[in-house]
């Protein structure tokens, strides 16, 4: 048992920044870093790792990778991880990267620590740290199965750059057509202008208090001042002004900018599950006893349309 592997996240040759993070982290362990990409066609791509310290590049490159799915990426896995015996697999904690790992520890009866924002990696133990309770408080929990998987907040760890000889090993393909039980229609993108929500060092969050697609506009523009992202809690998201896709929470995505502006949201508990542990937090609502302000580092006690349109201009100055 040896080695971390990371498994690293990209489309279309496009690999997440969240995967340079944990490469970049696992080189702490002291262990061999690995980077295990599946994909087809991303051979090419293969040399990128080496200069954020990984040692060896993985590469299952087959037709049935071409798009995530379940079950050829966890057929494909287990065979490598019975082939090679890592000590340790990290995967992001992304929808993508969740599902993975919770089907691999499934597979493998091996113990899975989800959403880590620390780690400690050593032959046969994992230390985690993981935000509980909505980021009231932090647990430690310990994996000892062999191998240690675990899924990894985006956003938590520096990307360092650090020479690894990055050797290229082609892996055998294991999956097989009959290991794919949810094939991919089609695949629409969304078109936006500004970055990815978890990778964002600027998130604005635009809730209920919006009132309609007048107040999100607000939201954007600020976002739009600030180089960042738009996010909304459920509530923006389930009555439409928002996309699926940018929501924030338990039931959404995990952000982690240095800045999150939360706009009229209220600050319930499942949305603070998704943004409680950005660096720094500011709210603007009219309720002062709203529970957002108990997480806030600064806040705006007022009407977000008024607040937000001398916010924004002001910077534009
Ligand atoms: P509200 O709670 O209605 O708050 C609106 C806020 O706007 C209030 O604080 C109000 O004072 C303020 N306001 C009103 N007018 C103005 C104004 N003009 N200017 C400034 N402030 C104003 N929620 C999520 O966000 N993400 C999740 O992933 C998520 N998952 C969930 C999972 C489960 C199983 C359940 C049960 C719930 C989940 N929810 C989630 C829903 C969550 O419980 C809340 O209902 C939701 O977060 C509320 O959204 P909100 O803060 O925008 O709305």
């Amino acid at each position: 048992m040896a080695g971390t592997w990371v498994f690293v996240e990209q489309r279309d040759g496009n690999i997440r920044k969240v995967s340079f993070e944990i490469l970049s982290e696992a080189k702490k362990f002291g262990d061999e870093v690995c980077a295990v990409l599946f994909g087809k066609g991303v051979e090419g791509i293969a040399s990128e790792f080496a200069k954020y310290g990984a040692d060896k590049v993985y590469v299952a490159d087959a037709d049935v990778f071409a798009n995530y799915n379940t079950g050829a990426y966890v057929a494909q896995m287990v065979a490598m991880i019975n082939e090679y015996s890592p000590n340790a697999v990290l995967f992001a904690h992304t929808f993508n990267g969740r599902d993975f790992a919770s089907r691999l520890a499934q597979k493998l009866d091996a113990g899975l620590a989800t959403d880590v924002i620390a780690a400690e990696v050593s032959a046969g133990k994992g230390v985690f740290t993981r935000a509980i309770f909505a980021g009231k408080a932090l647990a430690k929990v310990e994996v000892t199965t062999s191998p240690i998987l675990a899924t990894v907040r985006a956003g938590v760890f520096e990307v360092v750059e650090s020479a690894g000889a990055g050797e290229v090993v082609k892996a055998n393909i294991a999956a097989t057509d009959g290991d794919v039980y949810q094939t991919i229609k089609e695949f629409i993108p969304t078109v936006s202008a500004r970055p990815d929500l978890t990778e964002a060092p600027v998130v604005i969050g635009g809730g209920r208090g919006c009132k309609g697609p007048e107040g999100i506009k607000l939201v954007e523009d600020l976002a739009d001042m600030l180089g960042g992202a738009v996010g909304g809690s459920r509530a923006s998201i389930d009555s439409g002004w928002l996309g699926h896709e940018l929501q924030v929470g338990q039931t959404g995505k995990v952000v982690n900018p240095n800045l999150y502006i939360a706009c009229g949201i209220s600050g319930a508990i499942q949305h603070l599950a998704g943004m409680s542990s950005s660096k720094f937090i500011a709210a603007i609502n009219t309720d002062e006893e709203a529970p957002i302000f108990s997480v806030s580092d600064f806040g705006v006690v007022g009407d977000l349309f008024k607040v937000i349109p001398v916010l924004t201009s002001e910077l534009k100055k």
